[in-house]
């Protein structure tokens, strides 16, 4: 190859090399564009679950908490007059309000459910159980009508309106024995159990013994709850029975079994309620 030839042939090979790179670079830069004339029928929305709150703490240091913290809630209802209802979190994003969570076999729900803190100063337990400390009028009227919104907007069944103690039993107690969980069954917001049914399995649980753990621990799994099923009243067990109790039996939060938790859990529906 003579010196002009190979000139010549440098030259071709770097308009090639420059021709290529600017091609690169102008798909790169391209604006993708999204065909949307196709939709399927094959969906949902990834909101299954609500779940409810309390804050444990005052207004302020909640705002606070759920901001600059490594916690958060979709959702912060305050005890102000009139109650004010904070939109923290969007709803197409997670929340990280539930933590290590199981509700019918499903696991991490922050993923899957919509977060709801309520302000409320929290729950003391005593040896009695007791019913602590009443959620304001003002402050449930507000907390209803936002779970009968999310529960519409994403058809939410009321079997998954939950409270943070029934989808983490040994770490949670919130919402706590006070929360009104039948007004809001009574709503068509979450699930309540039959109450005929249950007082007449009371009478029966009482004449002929209360179900053994094995027992418990089977019902409790059926309507949702993630429970040991080693027939042992141990730890874990203890929790749930009381998670139960501060849902559907509010009046006394032990964690041992007894004829009344029995029967009420017996009248529980596993999916829906009683009250629709
Ligand atoms: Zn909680």
């Amino acid at each position: 190859m003579s010196i002009p030839s190979v000139i010549r042939y440098l030259i071709i090979l770097a308009v090639t090399l420059v021709t290529g790179c600017a091609s690169v670079t102008s798909n790169k830069s391209a604006k993708l564009q999204f065909n949307d004339s196709l939709s399927s029928t094959a969906q949902r929305s990834r909101v299954e679950l609500i779940v409810l709150h309390y804050t444990a703490s005052n207004s302020i240091s909640s705002k606070l908490t759920l901001t600059q913290k490594d916690v958060s809630a979709h959702y912060l209802v305050t005890d102000d007059d009139p109650p004010i209802v904070y939109r923290i979190v969007p709803e197409s994003q997670s929340a990280w309000h539930a933590g290590d969570s199981s509700w019918y076999g499903r696991t991490y729900l922050n993923s899957s459910s919509i977060g709801i803190e309520v302000v409320h100063p929290g729950w003391v337990r005593n040896t009695n159980g007791n019913a602590g400390i009443p959620y304001p009028r003002e402050q449930i009227n507000v907390v209803t009508k936002l779970v009968q919104d999310i529960a519409a907007r994403h058809k939410v069944p009321p079997e998954n309106i939950v409270g943070h103690s029934d989808i983490a039993p040994s770490r949670k107690q919130d919402p706590g024995p006070a929360f009104p969980w039948k007004e809001l069954a009574q709503s068509g917001l979450g699930r309540w159990f039959d109450e005929n049914k249950a007082i007449q399995l009371e009478g029966e649980f009482k004449k002929k013994g209360v179900p053994d753990t094995k027992w418990f621990q089977a019902q409790l799994k059926r309507v949702g709850y993630n429970v040991p099923e080693n027939g042992q009243l141990d730890s874990s067990t203890k929790a749930v029975i009381a998670a139960f109790q501060q849902h559907y039996r509010p009046s006394q939060v032990s964690g041992l079994p007894d004829a009344e938790t029995a029967a009420r859990l017996s009248a529980l529906p596993t999916t829906g309620t009683n009250f629709r």
